[in-house]
């Protein structure tokens, strides 16, 4: 019979996971990874300019009604900041278009905001701070419930979002303190009414960033071990050897296979092979350096990218990762029983004209190399280099 508290406290450790998973990442975009941090920052592109072009329109299609309705000074000086601040948007969406980076995002969201928010400032001075709710001025006074709200668009941090909700809030402040009324109780009942109404928008722009995030993660990690799968493993090495390509700098490639590995599944079955996986993939993140890439190339083959490691320190850094593995104790479920693992190890490095798929297809190679010198080894192939063995194999094949 299955136990309801264990149930509950599983279900308890699952959500702590979770939390302790996406906290971080939900309060600072420098938790993120450089990957994720790409993608929402296409994200968030797309959003900046749509708001500022539509805001930017708005703008404008109200300036027949500002001379209609404002005395005539009053009308032709807002109706110039209207133009000024559509012009400043649209400029910011057309620079915007082009960005490509996490931090010209945030600049160009931090700026949108500040011009709309000026354009409050400059014209409740020149409307002489008006307090009505009925009439033109109305449009005015709700100016910043207006920039709160249209912010709940924007997959933002939490850090990022107080930043742009102080922008409002100070600028608010400052309007309400000319005015001389900072603390009348009407002001009192506003200000709470738009703290709520933040809280909302902080919740609505934290579910998008969160929704981004499960999707992302889901797109890019291996489900079972967490590590990078195949897809993206591949599509950031690309660019990482090109950047290593333009900076002549040298890339390696260390294919891992587990040794046996189908042992493990026929003799304690496939929930403790999964474990060992797990413990691999785990084990193999704690030592790699920032800079390296790591993921599942597919079953129980793991593919580490070196950037700036010519094939001596390829090499080198194969040697000593079979040590640590074959010092590496993994638990597999049943009680205290742990179990022993070792890899073969098949290296390559990237020479002129190499693609990602020659690298690996040499690594592989020359990982077959290793099974056939009796595994637990690395091997290295240059290019050129004829492996008997292999041809062999597909003779037989
Ligand atoms: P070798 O030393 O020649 O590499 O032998 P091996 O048994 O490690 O390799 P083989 O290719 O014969 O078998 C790989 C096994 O890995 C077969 C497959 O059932 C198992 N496998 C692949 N993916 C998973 C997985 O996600 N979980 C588990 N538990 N097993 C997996
Ligand atoms: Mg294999
Ligand atoms: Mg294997």
């Amino acid at each position: 019979m299955t136990n309801p508290s264990k149930g509950m406290q599983d279900n308890q450790e699952q959500l702590f996971k979770t939390l302790k998973l996406y906290i971080p990442d939900l309060w600072s975009a420098k938790a993120h990874s450089a990957s994720f941090q790409n993608t929402r920052s296409g994200y968030l592109r797309d959003r900046i300019s749509m708001l500022a072009i539509v805001w930017g329109i708005l703008i404008i299609l109200w300036v027949p009604f500002d001379l209609i309705f404002l005395s005539d000074s009053q009308g032709i000086e807002i109706a110039i900041s209207r133009v000024a601040l559509a012009a400043y948007l649209f400029t910011i969406a057309k620079y915007n278009n082009r960005q490509t980076s996490l931090k010209k995002a945030q600049w160009c969201m931090t700026l949108m905001v500040a011009g709309l928010n000026l354009f409050y400032l400059y014209s409740m001075q020149v409307l002489d701070f008006p307090n009505g709710n009925s009439g033109i001025e109305y449009g005015y006074t709700l100016l910043p419930i207006l920039h709160v709200a249209i912010l709940t668009i924007l997959p933002v941090t939490i850090k990022e979002s107080l930043g742009l909700l102080f922008i409002t809030a100070v600028t608010q402040l400052f309007v309400e303190f000319q005015a001389d009324r900072l603390l009348t109780p009407e002001n009192l009942a506003d200000y709470w009414l738009q703290n709520v109404l933040a809280m909302m928008v902080i919740w609505s722009q934290l579910s998008k960033l969160y929704m981004l995030m499960r999707l992302y993660r889901q797109a890019t990690l291996d489900p079972l071990t967490g590590i990078y799968n195949r897809r993206m493993l591949l599509q950031l090495a690309n660019k990482s050897i090109s950047h290593c390509e333009i900076k002549g700098q040298p890339f390696s490639v260390l294919i891992f296979d587990i040794d046996k590995f189908k042992r493990i599944n026929d003799t304690w079955g496939h929930g403790a092979g999964d474990k060992v996986l797990r413990g691999f993939a785990n084990f193999m993140q704690s030592k790699i350096r920032k800079t390296d890439l790591f993921g599942r190339y597919g079953g129980e083959e793991f593919i580490l990218f070196l950037p700036r490691c010519n094939s001596d320190m390829a090499e080198k850094i194969a040697e000593r990762m079979l040590r640590y593995i074959r010092q590496l104790d993994l638990p597999i479920g049943y009680g205290e029983t742990k179990l022993k693992i070792t890899t073969c190890i098949g290296i390559s490095t990237y020479s002129s004209g190499d693609t990602l798929s020659s690298m690996i297809e040499r690594a592989d190679r020359a990982l077959y190399e290793c099974k056939d010198s009796g595994r637990d080894c690395s091997r290295f192939h240059p290019v050129g280099f004829r492996y008997q063995g292999n041809e062999r194999r597909k003779a037989i094949a």
